[in-house]
């Protein structure tokens, strides 16, 4: 017998309205890409690296919601691809430096830009589910807890 009716698989009844007013989608992504709390803004939404904290320090928002998986990974790299490729391409021809030296530096350059930005992206990918009540994290305090 299942009593829980409205409380599908990551799916719940709420007010539109209300979910796109409290929880802003730029700010959220802002203060996740800067390796913030995306309700609060001030404790680290990162326990290391790339771990996310289960809750925040600082305002105690549960983070454990978050999915982010390979996403932000996917996009780092067609990111960072998207940029290094053009500018090995524009090297090559403006000043054609020796095989060695462009495997040297696009090497070494692309894991460099991909390990800055990676931790970036996830931050502001957990804001972006946080704002848009992704994966339990719209449902209420009630619920949550229990
Ligand atoms: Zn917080």
């Amino acid at each position: 017998m299942n009593t829980d009716q409205g409380t599908v698989a990551g799916g719940y009844s709420t007010q539109s309205g209300a979910t796109e007013n409290d929880r802003p989608t730029r700010p959220a992504m802002l203060r996740g890409a800067m390796g913030r709390c995306p309700a609060c803004g001030e404790g680290k939404i990162f326990d290391g690296y790339l771990k996310v904290n289960d809750h925040c320090p600082n305002c105690g928002e549960e983070l454990h919601h978050q999915r982010a998986d390979d996403g932000p990974a996917y996009l780092t790299i067609l990111i960072v691809s998207h940029i290094a490729t053009p500018l090995l391409l524009y090297i090559f021809i403006a000043y054609r430096p020796s095989a060695l030296s462009l495997l040297l530096g696009f090497g070494i350059g692309t894991v460099l830009a991909c390990l800055l930005m990676l931790p970036r992206i996830k931050g502001a990918w957990v804001g972006l589910q946080w704002a848009r009540r992704m994966h339990g994290f719209g449902l209420p305090a009630a619920t949550k807890s229990a």
